[in-house]
């Protein structure tokens, strides 16, 4: 069987280390090929747009992968006219990837516990695993635990990683990732205010968002 591939979708708003601690820890633990990094287009269940334009948040992540060979961008849904669905870039990817490779979509806890609110929320574990990092700074699962996950998924959830590999998809399982408390509200909350950024994102990032004035930040 074809080694597992994983994709990564998110807002990106700005990309940060905790983002790319999660891709890093997820490629080994899963045996990942590949992380593909997706970064959505008009997210759809937000009431505002992003606040950043999709061409730079795609911009930031090419800076922070530069020189990760097993790191990749898909500006797919960015590129997509109209709101963007995770099934249909799943679908897409399933269908480019064959019926039977393992696909792994990562998120946290946070994203995971929502999921009954996506859109054909049922057809996303047809296409896909999903692989969910306990968030450090997601308070509502750290009091509820596995609990947090939909009801109707818990027959998915597996702990056994051999079992999760030998399909294409189907299952969810859990990992404790190295808690990081970083966010992209909070990196955008700290530039608006021109306090520092640095260190939740890599260098290039930091720059950037200073060079184009994003999030508010002075050149
Ligand atoms: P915002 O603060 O704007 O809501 P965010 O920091 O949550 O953004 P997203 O782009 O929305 O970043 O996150 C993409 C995915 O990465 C989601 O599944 C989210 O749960 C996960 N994620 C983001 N930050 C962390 C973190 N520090 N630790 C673990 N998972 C994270």
């Amino acid at each position: 069987m074809a080694p597992a591939l994983g994709l990564y979708g998110g807002t990106f708003d700005p990309v940060h280390f905790g983002h790319l601690r999660l891709a890093t820890e997820m490629r080994e633990a899963f045996r990942l090929e590949r992380v593909v990094f997706l970064p959505a287009g008009h997210p759809w269940q937000r009431e505002r747009d992003t606040y950043a334009a999709g061409a730079h948040r795609v911009r930031m992540l090419e800076l922070a992968i530069a020189g990760e060979p097993a790191f990749a961008v898909d500006d797919r849904e960015v590129r997509r006219e109209g709101p963007s669905y995770t099934v249909d870039t799943l679908g897409e990817y399933r269908r480019e990837h064959g019926p039977e490779r393992p696909l792994v979509f990562l998120c946290g806890t946070d994203a995971f516990a929502r999921i009954e609110t996506w859109h054909r929320w049922e057809a996303l574990l047809d296409l896909a695993h999903f692989a969910v990092a306990v968030r450090a700074d997601d308070t509502a699962w750290q009091s509820k635990g596995p609990g947090a996950v939909p009801k109707a998924l818990w027959p998915r959830v597996t702990m056994s990683l051999k079992d999760l590999l030998a399909k294409p998809a189907g299952h969810v399982m859990t990992f404790a990732m190295t808690p990081l408390a970083i966010s992209s509200t909070a990196i955008r909350s700290l530039a608006r205010i021109s306090s520092s950024i640095r260190y939740l994102t890599p260098d290039p990032v930091v720059d950037f968002i200073h060079q184009h004035q994003l999030y508010g930040s002075p050149a």
